[in-house]
């Protein structure tokens, strides 16, 4: 198959991308590996306010307009459609191998995989997901709240989601790899509210029978069992660039580099949104950045 230009993700970046290259008549496809757009959008339970014009409505409302939008815009979307690689570099039109073996081969390439959660890929995560093991005290603070909680993790996010249970009667502890990293407001609050940390400790296993009972910890105090009727996983994110890394340059941690024009190292391949390790990363930037590629894939495109 062969397209003018193919939009790998569709999350905020993806989609503003993709609206725009079809205003501006370009032929464009556009991808997503879930079963329909949005991409982190489906895990913003609360009403994101730095969204202009995005009155009321959490991160899956927003993502339903996005499906609406594309589709009053007539824009070629194929969901549950995963990119397995990427093959570009001088003297050669981009290619993009689908799960299933079916290669698309573009004019342009936009990257716009985004990121996801960071799991702590230890026994019993997977096992006590949503059986104790939560990513999101926002989306299951009625569960959690009044609980014992562990909330693994030492950066803002996992601050916030002890600040939030604490203040929903949970009793808290944190447990954090290395040294906290969390904004010093969030620190002097979780000290001031009471809320336990412990540094230099990892989690080894989630451990349980029909729901997750406790963690396997190990820490300055050597190797003990943590018990808690709730657990919080909030270890950060990283880059959906597994597919694309081969052919693009990409930083220690997998985000793809990117020039002020949003280029990669690879002609004819842009790259927008998280996974280019914006500041912040955010629903906004991701917009603007799907916008921004378009205008520099337009103009080596159609030299305009
Ligand atoms: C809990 C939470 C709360 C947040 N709250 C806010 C907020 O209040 N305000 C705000 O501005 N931002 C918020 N954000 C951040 C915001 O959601 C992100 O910055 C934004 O979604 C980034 O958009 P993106 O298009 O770059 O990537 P993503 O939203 O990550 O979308 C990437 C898409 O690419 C797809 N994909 C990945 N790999 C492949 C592949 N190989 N093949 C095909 N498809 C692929 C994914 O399925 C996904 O749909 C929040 C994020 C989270 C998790």
């Amino acid at each position: 198959m062969n397209v003018e230009l193919l939009v790998i993700g569709a999350g905020p970046a993806g989609v503003s991308a993709a609206l725009w290259a079809k205003a501006l008549e370009l032929d464009v496809l556009l991808l997503d590996g879930a079963p329909v757009p949005g991409g982190q959008l489906h895990a913003v339970h609360f009403h994101p306010q730095d969204v202009p014009g995005f009155e009321q409505g959490d991160g899956p409302a927003l993502a339903a307009a996005y499906a609406r939008q594309l589709a009053a815009a007539s824009v070629p979307l194929r969901t549950a459609c995963f990119a397995e690689t990427l093959e570009a570099g001088e003297g050669r039109t981009p290619r993009v191998t689908l799960a299933g073996g079916e290669a698309v081969e573009a004019r342009a390439v936009l990257v716009a995989s985004g990121v996801r959660r960071r799991r702590l890929e230890v026994p019993g995560e997977r096992e006590f997901e949503n059986k104790g093991v939560s990513f999101s005290a926002t989306r299951d603070r009625e569960q959690l709240a009044g609980r014992t909680v562990a909330v693994v993790g030492g950066g803002d996010a996992a601050f916030e989601n002890a600040l939030l249970l604490e203040q929903a009667g949970s009793r808290v502890t944190i447990v954090v790899r290395g040294v906290p990293r969390a904004r010093a407001e969030f620190r002097s609050r979780a000290a001031a509210a009471g809320i336990t940390v412990l540094p230099d400790t990892r989690v080894l296993a989630v451990l349980g029978d029909d729901r997750a009972r406790a963690l396997r910890i190990s820490g300055p105090g050597g190797e003990r069992e943590l018990a808690a009727e709730g657990f919080v996983i909030k270890a950060g994110v990283v880059p959906n660039s597994e597919w694309c890394r081969g052919s693009l340059a990409c930083d220690a941690e997998g985000y793809v580099v990117v020039d002020e024009r949003l280029a990669t190292t690879a002609p004819a391949v842009w790259a927008a949104g998280d996974i280019t390790r914006p500041q912040p990363p955010s629903i906004p930037v991701a917009i603007g950045q799907g916008a921004q590629a378009i205008a520099m894939i337009r103009a080596a495109l159609r030299g305009r």
